[in-house]
């Protein structure tokens, strides 16, 4: 989402937060930054959650994140996400580097991505994301590129798609889960064409409640 396209009233809000809670678990905000515009998008709605502002007044470093996360007793969340308020893959150095600090403290870590890191950082970053973090979750959306692009919006127009569905294929043997999702508002013709999809390639399946974040 381009600074022109968010609520005016963003500009005046106070500090924003690279760590939050949500849910009983600890999510990681690296940036606002995002390939896509999906019309359903949260941060078109709202300023953050449960009272955070997750829009960041810059960008935040690896060690400002682990900082942050030293400060929120981070070993007793049960996963820790990289998730919002933007596409996490944006920053796919700052994921390696936060994810290999959590998988030395032993905790859980999971990636919630549009899938189109690799098309973002223009190269396959999918062997240092699965060294660094557990799970990845990947938003599948739809069963076509056409009806993807009508609702995500993509910088990258059609050939997103199926950047979506290389990534996802490239996860499934690295990754220890890889998992697709949809949400239910598509309704059961298109959940099954996804789901059909999603095994296709080896992923697990998931729909999502439509007001789910995560
Ligand atoms: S991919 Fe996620 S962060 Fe990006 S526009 Fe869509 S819903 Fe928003």
């Amino acid at each position: 989402m381009n600074k022109s396209d968010r609520p005016s009233s963003i500009f005046h809000l106070p500090s924003s937060i690279c760590v939050y809670d949500y849910e009983n678990k600890l999510y990681i905000n690296l940036t606002n930054r995002c390939s896509n515009a999906c019309t359903f998008c949260i941060r078109s709605k709202q300023d953050g959650l449960n009272g955070h502002t997750l829009w960041l007044q810059r960008e935040p470093t690896a060690s400002e994140v682990i900082a942050a996360l030293e400060k929120r007793n981070y070993k007793s969340s049960p996963e820790i996400v990289f998730c919002g308020y933007g596409e996490p893959a944006c920053r796919a150095a700052e994921i390696v580097e936060i994810g290999g600090f959590l998988k030395r403290n032993g905790v859980p870590t999971r990636l919630n991505t549009n899938g189109q890191g690799n098309l973002i950082n223009g190269r396959d970053i999918t062997s240092e994301l699965a060294a660094a973090v557990d799970t990845v979750s990947i938003s599948l959306n739809n069963s076509t590129a056409e009806r993807y692009q009508a609702v995500c919006r993509s910088r990258f127009g059609l050939a997103a798609y199926q950047g979506v569905l290389d990534f996802t294929r490239l996860c499934v043997p690295k990754f220890k889960r890889t998992v697709m999702t949809v949400v239910s508002l598509i309704g059961e013709t298109e959940i099954e064409e996804c789901r059909k999809i999603c095994e296709g390639i080896g992923a697990e399946f998931r729909v999502r409640g439509y007001d789910s974040y995560t």
